[in-house]
């Protein structure tokens, strides 16, 4: 449905143009004209399907200009989150001139009271430092009209209950309250009744949980093979921006020294890093400046980053529902992306009961071999070889280029060049990461293997490491020229999936020449 349809007025309208936003997503469809309404509105469809603006577009609608009060208040799980919301209120209520503050923890509190001062007609923010400005009066919320709990479930798994409680008790009773959450605990649903006025509930039914565009493996394979297996994935799927979870803040620093130890341009995010280091490993990210983002599940809790193709999932989540959530970070707004599910022997079961509430089975796939992966590394640097070519001046190192030229044939200089771009000499580069407790044997499991599992490769496509989006997509960003040589690799090396769930069941994988060691 256009937005044309759902009641919004010119300026909005013209916002939303301008963002580029052509079709209302369902969510949005379905509860634009109840909140424009002044209903209660409880929303949930999963993430990455727009529900920021199908509560946003309504307030920005509703934002009465001559009234110099804060007039919305969002509150939102994490300071990343709180910021995003920000910066997608500001511009789609750019051209009604909608003033909207954001205020989060870790950062300086005097330049957000200034920012206060400004008389935001709209302020978000995640719980605790709402909760400070309210304390210290820099926060006035007494004339709020519409509150939206953004992102519940996190909310609620993140310990914000009491907070939110203190907060709504500084909003008045007489106002509209929106939520909007992924998943739908009955945690959430007391929520809703507890503070909500007779809520409409809208839920979008995912076809999957896990939209098809995703096209999801795993590897099986031991805790001390799980770095060089992602290595060795990451060389032959080449992501154009990759996500790479781990199951703890050290788990994320270990692994972002480690990539970053192999030559990746990788970087870590967690709760640990002061709001500059966050938000500048963000912008690294969101810039193409390093194309591998280290995280925990909270510190990328609905980061919506445009153009994720691959999600590597290092630790296998506890909670299947978080695997949805990792998952969501690619295959976003009609793109196709790649996720690959590293997975303990003894983790088995936790696989499956992610299958089983994604109701969709993940693709065996082999870990490449460490000739293979070289080959993968090669390839990749041609195009970051032409990328340097480009920005390289011959004339001004002209004495130096013709000693080598007649030293070597330019072929040895070719292959000199890949060498030093792919970085060969530290493929292997030694890594150690320090062992995680295991996850505790999953109750009600019905044993370990997964039992009439059959044929998981059914849909024969071409073996699992291709994952490569097309070039077009990638045309322009530094040093990831669209390349369209799948045919290169596309041997039957790859596609052995067909055969690797007898390979697993009798134990007797591929040689296995992996590096990495566990300490402790
Ligand atoms: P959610 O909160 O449901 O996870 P977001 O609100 O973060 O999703 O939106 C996900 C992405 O989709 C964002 O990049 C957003 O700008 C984009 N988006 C939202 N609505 C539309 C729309 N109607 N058309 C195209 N893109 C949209
Ligand atoms: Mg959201």
């Amino acid at each position: 449905m256009k937005f044309e349809e759902l009641g919004l007025s010119k300026a909005i309208l013209q916002s939303i143009a301008a963002h580029g936003y052509v079709e209302a997503t369902p969510i949005q469809e379905k509860t634009i004209p109840l909140t424009l309404a002044g209903k209660d509105v409880i929303g949930q469809a999963q993430t990455g399907t727009g529900k920021t603006a199908a509560f946003g577009l309504p307030i920005l609608e509703h934002i009465d200009l001559d009234n110099p009060n804060i007039q919305a208040v969002i509150i939102s799980p994490t300071r990343e989150l709180a910021i995003q919301t920000a910066e997608e209120l500001k511009k789609l209520g750019s051209d009604k001139h909608v003033n909207v503050q954001v205020v989060f923890g870790g950062s300086d509190i005097r330049r957000q009271i200034q920012g206060l001062k400004s008389h935001p007609q709209i302020l978000v923010g995640t719980p605790g430092r709402l909760l400070d400005h309210i304390n210290r009066k820099t926060a006035k919320l007494g004339h709020v009209q519409t509150l939206v709990l953004d992102e519940a479930d996190e909310m609620l798994n993140m310990g914000f209950l009491d907070d939110i409680e203190a907060i709504i008790a500084q909003v008045p009773k007489e106002r509209q309250t929106l939520l909007f959450s992924a998943t739908m605990p009955d945690s959430i649903r007391r929520i809703g009744e507890k503070f909500m006025t007779n809520p409409v509930m809208v839920k979008i039914e995912a076809k999957q949980l896990t939209t098809d565009l995703v096209e999801q493996y795993f590897i099986r394979c031991r805790n001390e093979e799980k770095f060089d297996a992602l290595t060795r994935t990451i060389d032959i799927q080449e992501p154009y921006l990759g996500i790479v979870f781990g199951r703890t803040k050290r788990r994320v620093e270990e692994l972002a020294r480690g990539l970053e130890a192999r030559g990746y341009r990788a970087a870590g995010l967690h709760g640990d890093l002061t709001q500059q280091m966050r938000s500048r490993v963000l912008d690294q990210f969101k810039s193409h400046e390093i194309n591998l983002l280290v995280a925990t599940d909270v510190a990328a809790r609905g980061l919506d980053v445009k153009d994720v193709s691959h999600v590597y999932n290092f630790d296998i989540p506890q909670d299947p529902e978080s695997y949805v959530h990792r998952i969501g970070r690619t295959g976003r707004a009609g793109a196709t992306g790649t996720s690959v599910t590293l997975v303990a022997p003894n983790e088995m079961d936790y696989l499956r009961a992610i299958e089983e509430l994604t109701k969709k089975r993940m693709t065996p796939m082999q870990p490449a071999t460490l000739q293979e992966a070289r080959l993968g590394r090669i390839d990749a640097s041609l195009d970051e070889a032409a990328v340097l070519m480009s920005k390289t001046n011959p004339g001004e190192m002209q004495a130096q280029v013709s000693a080598l030229l007649s030293q070597f044939t330019p072929e040895q200089l070719a292959a000199g060049l890949l060498a030093s771009v792919a970085g060969l000499e530290k493929q292997n580069a030694p890594v150690t990461l320090s062992r995680e407790r295991p996850l505790p044997r999953r109750k009600g499991g019905k044993g370990g293997s997964r039992g009439g599992y059959r044929g998981g490769n059914r849909r024969g496509n071409g073996g699992g490491y291709r994952g490569r989006r097309d070039g077009d997509r990638r045309g322009n960003g530094g040093g990831y020229r669209g390349r369209r040589d799948g045919e290169r690799r596309g041997n039957g090396a790859y596609k052995g999936n067909n055969h690797s769930s007898e390979r697993r069941g009798s134990g007797q994988g591929r040689k296995r020449d992996f590096t990495v060691r566990e300490k402790g």
